[in-house]
């Protein structure tokens, strides 16, 4: 998937600022964040979204998840609370097709979401 910007992030091929690293996935922060916490948690592996990474590996789907969460402690935002957010497809905004968890945190978030 040489072109997948995702991919090419794993490759280290263009920089980002990782903030958890574990053998099976990545997490760093979004270029353009909409919270004071604003972290991707991606697989290295290339799944398009979350629904095919459910339906190939759920036990890493699972670690996703879990990185999720240490990321949320790590930047102190799990007792506040957080939100851990797939968009999945166009019309909920999915622009990069390589499956991404955003933790969002560090300010009210509201409901619904727009
Ligand atoms: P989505 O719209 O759910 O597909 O989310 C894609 C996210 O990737 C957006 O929040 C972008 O700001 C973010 N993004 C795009 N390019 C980069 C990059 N080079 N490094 C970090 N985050 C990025
Ligand atoms: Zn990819």
């Amino acid at each position: 998937m040489a072109e997948c910007l995702f991919c090419v992030i794993v490759a280290g091929e263009i920089p980002a600022t990782t903030v958890l690293e574990t053998d099976r996935v990545l997490a760093f922060r979004d270029i353009n964040p909409q919270a004071p916490t604003h972290v991707l948690v991606i697989t290295k592996e290339h799944y398009p979204d979350v629904a095919a990474l459910a339906a190939a590996d759920s036990g890493l789907l699972g670690e996703v998840i879990t990185a999720a969460h240490r990321v949320a402690e790590a930047d102190g935002v799990s007792k506040t609370g957080y939100r851990v957010v797939f968009n999945t497809g166009a019309q909920a905004g999915q622009t990069v097709l390589h499956v991404h968890g955003h933790v969002l945190g560090g300010r009210p978030l509201t409901w619904p979401p727009g």
